[in-house]
Formats: C-alpha cells, sequence, structure tokens
C-alpha cells in the first residue's frame, strides 16, 4: 500500500477526476490501481471562490515496489505507514493475585483507560461520581430550564464526561507517533460515530450521537469483565508511606466503602475541586499551572460562513465555517479564541451551586443560527500567587461575582460587544439572539473581569476584525464567564513510567490532571496511562 499525500482537487470534483488524479500523480495505468482509501480530507480556504480540497490517500497497486522506484523524486509518495494499534501486554495478572486496577472518572480520558485495559484483559473498575449518561441528561437539560442545580449530576460530572454535551470536536495539536489519536477515532467508529471523523481533517460529532456512542463503550468495557459504578464518588485515598516511598492502597467512596487497589488512574477532570483539595491532603505532589479567562461570544453563523467561505458559504462538505483567532495585546496578555462551536448553543456549564459558567455545543449538523466561541485571556500562577490550588479559589471568585451580575439565579451576564469595548453597560439587545440558557442578563461584564484582561479584550475584539471580516460587530453578544478553559493545576507525574511524583500507584491523567486540552487528546492520554498501569502490573505479576 502507497500513501500519496497534496492531491489537490475542487471543492465539486467526481470521483473519477480523484482516479484519475491519481494515475497521473503515480503515473500508471488503470489496471495497475487496486483501489484506494481517504486516509485525510482537509481544505484550503484561502481563495473563497476557488476553495481546493486536499487528499493523503491509501492506494493499492498491483507494483507497489516499482511505483515507488519511478516516482522516488515525490517526497509525498511513501509506503503506507502501519497506524493500527498494538497492545503492550497480555495475560497481565491473569491469576487475579493483584487487586483490579481502579478508573477514577468516565470522561473521555477514564474511558479509554478502562477500555484499552478492559480490552488487554485486565477487568477494570470504573468509579463515576455522577450517573448514566441517559440520567445525566435530564438533569442538565433540567439544569438550564428549571435552573435547578444537581453538583453531582451536570455538564461536568457524570457518563462520559465534560465533553458529553458539546460540540465533539475531535482534533488536537498533540504529537502523536504511535497513531494513539487513530485507535481513539477507531473505537468512536465502532461505537456509532460517523466513519468521516476518521479521516476529515476537522471531525466533530455532536452531542446526541455522543451520548449513543458513550452507552455502547460501556457495553463493551462490561463485555470484557469491567465493573462499572456510578454515583460512586471517591473521598478519600489510603497512601502507604514505607521505605521513603508512598504506595496507594485503597480508596473510599463518599458512603464509606473501601475498595483495595495499588493502580489507580486519576481521570477526574479540571472540576473536581473537592477532589482537587483531597489529593492536596494526602501530599499528593499537586502545582499550580496557567489557564485563560474571557466570555462566550455569538455572532450570526452566516456572517462567519461568508467571510470564511465566500460564494461556496453553505458547501455540505464544508459545513458551517468555525475560526482560530489571536490577538498578542500591548499589555503582555495573549487573547486567543478556544473552543470553536460553529452552529451551536451557549451552555451553563456549572458545577457547584450560586456559581456561573459557559461553555459551548452543538449538535452534528451545526445548524442553529449562531457561531460561539470562548474569547479568552491567558493568566498565570502569578496572577493568583500562594498556594498550589489558589487558581481554583481565582476560579470561584469570578464565577461568583457572575453569578451575582445574572441576578443570582444562573443567568448568566451578558453585554453587547460594542457597548464592552466602549465602557458602557448594555440595556437591549440588537439582532443577535443569545442562545445561553436559562437566560441571559445584560449588564456591564467589565466589572467581573481583572483590570488587564479587560483591557486585553477591548483591544483585542477590533484586532480580531482584521482577521474575520465584521467580528467587531457591537450587537455581538458577549456572555460570561469562561473560567474552566483547562485546569487550574497539573498533578505532576513522572515522564517514565506515568505515574505521580510522588506516590507509586496513581496515574494522573486527562484534563485535570493537566495532560489532555480537550476530547481526543483526553482519550490519547488514557491510552498512554492504561499501557503504563498494564506494564506496572506485568511487573509485578
Ligand atoms: P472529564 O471529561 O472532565 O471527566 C472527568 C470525570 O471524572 C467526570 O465524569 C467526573 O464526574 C468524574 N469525577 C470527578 N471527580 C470524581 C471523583 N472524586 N470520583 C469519581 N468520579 C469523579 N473538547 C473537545 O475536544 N471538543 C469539544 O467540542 C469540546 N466541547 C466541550 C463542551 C463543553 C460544554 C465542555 C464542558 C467541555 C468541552 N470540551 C471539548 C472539553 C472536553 O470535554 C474535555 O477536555 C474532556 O472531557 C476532558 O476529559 P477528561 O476525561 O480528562 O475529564
Amino acid at each position: 500500500m502507497l500513501r500519496l499525500n497534496e492531491v489537490k482537487l475542487p471543492l465539486d470534483h467526481t470521483e473519477e477526476q480523484l482516479t484519475a488524479a491519481i494515475l497521473a500523480r503515480l503515473h500508471i495505468e488503470p489496471a495497475q490501481l487496486a483501489g484506494y482509501t481517504v486516509y485525510k480530507r482537509s481544505y484550503d480556504a484561502r481563495k473563497k471562490s476557488a476553495i481546493v480540497l486536499i487528499y493523503s490517500l491509501d492506494v493499492e497497486t498491483t507494483a507497489d515496489a516499482a511505483i515507488l522506484r519511478a516516482n522516488a523524486r515525490d517526497s509525498h509518495l511513501m509506503p503506507s505507514p502501519d497506524t493500527s494499534y498494538k497492545y503492550v501486554a497480555q495475560n497481565v495478572n491473569a491469576n487475579g493475585a493483584q487487586p483490579r486496577p481502579v478508573v477514577i472518572g468516565m470522561g473521555p480520558c477514564g474511558l479509554f483507560a478502562a477500555l484499552i485495559l478492559a480490552q488487554m484483559g485486565l477487568k477494570p473498575i470504573i468509579l463515576e461520581r455522577g450517573k448514566t449518561v441517559r440520567e445525566r441528561t435530564k438533569d442538565t437539560f433540567g439544569f438550564w430550564r428549571k435552573r435547578e442545580l444537581n453538583p453531582e449530576s451536570n455538564v461536568q460530572f457524570g457518563e462520559g464526561g465534560a465533553g458529553t454535551f458539546s460540540d465533539g470536536k475531535l482534533y488536537s495539536q498533540i504529537k502523536d507517533p504511535k497513531h494513539y489519536g487513530r485507535k481513539v477515532l477507531t473505537e468512536f467508529v465502532k461505537a456509532g460515530a460517523p466513519e468521516e471523523i476518521i479521516y476529515v481533517s476537522k471531525p466533530h460529532i455532536g452531542t446526541f450521537r455522543l451520548v449513543k456512542m458513550v452507552e455502547a463503550m460501556r457495553e463493551e468495557i462490561v463485555a470484557l469483565g469491567g465493573e462499572i459504578r456510578f454515583s460512586a464518588k471517591v473521598a478519600d485515598i489510603e497512601i502507604d508511606e514505607a521505605n521513603g516511598e508512598r504506595q496507594v492502597r485503597s480508596l473510599t467512596l463518599a458512603d464509606g466503602e473501601r475498595i483495595a487497589t495499588e493502580h489507580v488512574v486519576l481521570a477526574i477532570g479540571h472540576s473536581a475541586r473537592d477532589t482537587f483539595e483531597m489529593l492536596y491532603e494526602r501530599g499528593v505532589f499537586i502545582e499550580a499551572k496557567p489557564f485563560s479567562i474571557g466570555f462566550r461570544v455569538e455572532h450570526p453563523q452566516s456572517m462567519i460562513d461568508a467571510c470564511r467561505f465566500g460564494p461556496n458559504a453553505g458547501h455540505p462538505i464544508l459545513g458551517a465555517a468555525d475560526y482560530k483567532l489571536v490577538h498578542h495585546a500591548s499589555n503582555g496578555r495573549a487573547v486567543y479564541s478556544f473552543c470553536m462551536c460553529p452552529g451551536g448553543t451557549v451552555v451553563a456549564a456549572a458545577s457547584e451551586p450560586g456559581r456561573v459558567v459557559t461553555n459551548g455545543m452543538s449538535q452534528y449538523s451545526r445548524a442553529e443560527r449562531n457561531a460561539n466561541s470562548a474569547i479568552v485571556v491567558s493568566i498565570s500562577p502569578e496572577d493568583y500567587p500562594g498556594h498550589p490550588l489558589a487558581g481554583i479559589e481565582f476560579q470561584r471568585r469570578l464565577e461568583e461575582k457572575a453569578f451575582a451580575l445574572g441576578g443570582s439565579n444562573y443567568s448568566a451576564p451578558g453585554q453587547l460587544m460594542g457597548d464592552f469595548v466602549a465602557g458602557r453597560p448594555s440595556t437591549e439587545f440588537g439582532a443577535v439572539v443569545p442562545s445561553y440558557k436559562p437566560q441571559v442578563q445584560l449588564t456591564d461584564l467589565a466589572t467581573i473581569l481583572p483590570e488587564f484582561a479587560v483591557t486585553a479584550l477591548r483591544e483585542a475584539f477590533p484586532a480580531f476584525d482584521k482577521q474575520v471580516k465584521g467580528y467587531f460587530k457591537h450587537d455581538a453578544v458577549l456572555t460570561g464567564l469562561e473560567t474552566r478553559t483547562s485546569s487550574p493545576i497539573r498533578i505532576k507525574r513522572r515522564d517514565d513510567d506515568l505515574q505521580s511524583l510522588n506516590t507509586r500507584g496513581l496515574f494522573p491523567a486527562g484534563e485535570g490532571a493537566g495532560y489532555a486540552g480537550g476530547i481526543l487528546s483526553a482519550g490519547v492520554d488514557g491510552i498512554k496511562v492504561a499501557e503504563a498501569v498494564a506494564l506496572s502490573m506485568a511487573a509485578k505479576d
């Protein structure tokens, strides 16, 4: 099989044109082409009226070696690399002499850690503080409609983790030499995701499909001998100290049950603040890390489509357009777009009572009227000095201010972009109708963020207009507050065996531990950590 990159064709090309392009690039006759599959497809929209599709293809021919030799000068032609997943161990703990590994959290990181452990025959126990994805959906939609927050079952907590009610974007900038990302996508397709996620450059799934996929993956884990327990919050961890070495011995659930284990995947996400505090008290090494704060911004999706795709706006292959923006403000802060959701809605993402947090989600169709994205300002531990967990208190204070400014009833505070930049409170919406439920309360958002963030954002919005024409739009709506862009802490682990810096048997993983920043990277980290657990257990067999 040959990998042929950089095959470029117009947006509306036919299958015959693609075949002809392969034949021409390889200088072969039709009889020599046995077939092909698309490995990746992206587009170049720099010329809006002539958008080009760019393919990477896996081509089957009747004479690979000869064709490679004949096209030796084509740097975009090579033997197809083997991207299939290889398990690092089998038959580990076959006699059951060691306690079973435990995975805490069933977000993408925990889900993939548990799946890989189960596929290797290690029969993990998964402890998830929230409910099953169906029950959790009721609680989450209930919060959005009735303003009743369940602190253990919401956008952040429950089966599927934080990304379940999301845009389901499945791409990442991580280095992935072992093609773990492909394993994640392949498992998602097995669980019901559309096959295109394997090859399109910016795949996404949307909320409702994610719900079904999570259930299918749960069934596989259980069928392989895994045990999944919901409403099972880990409230304590027993760490044995002997000869200067700390080793995990057991976990205690909120209801008092003790579970003996010596291998724990800690995949608790970035919102498990009570669990972070418990781990800190038990002496697990934690340090503060940078994150970002800001607002969700909504524009008409049609405006973003027209700006990015011109006459090709609305083309089914392109779908709803996204954008990516960065501005380096004169006060030294970076302002950037984060988790952009084309054709989606802004959602209430709080997990603690009396606090307001925003995020974004969409369905697979991305057909809602507004485009939304977080526009955030980078902050670092110098902004919340003193204690490794100080970033959490910083987040809490901002979320409380947002709750109060919204009217203390889970409405979110909002403002028109033009008014925010001009420094006056908003009193009336324009053409952009905000999508956040239960409601957006117009006010002056400058009062809830630190001065440096307000200054940087006021500079960035007009500057973004140069990158996406029309972006600095008076009646675009800002909704507050984005505080959970990434974890405010890092639970540091060793590079070699992925165990906590000072606690053996504890494998910090995913977004909460500071090792992932999205669904795909969290899934990839779950795979890496599952391998580390298997190798550690194999060494003790
Ligand atoms: P999480 O998904 O946060 O999962 C952690 C799990 O641990 C939770 O289910 C929680 O209940 C459980 N837990 C916590 N503490 C305990 C405890 N003590 N005991 C037992 N269980 C516990 N990313 C993308 O890549 N694309 C997107 O489109 C996207 N959209 C998003 C939209 C929204 C609304 C949100 C909130 C996030 C979105 N993200 C998106 C981010 C993405 O969801 C996260 O990066 C990802 O879920 C992190 O995975 P994780 O497994 O590390 O943690």
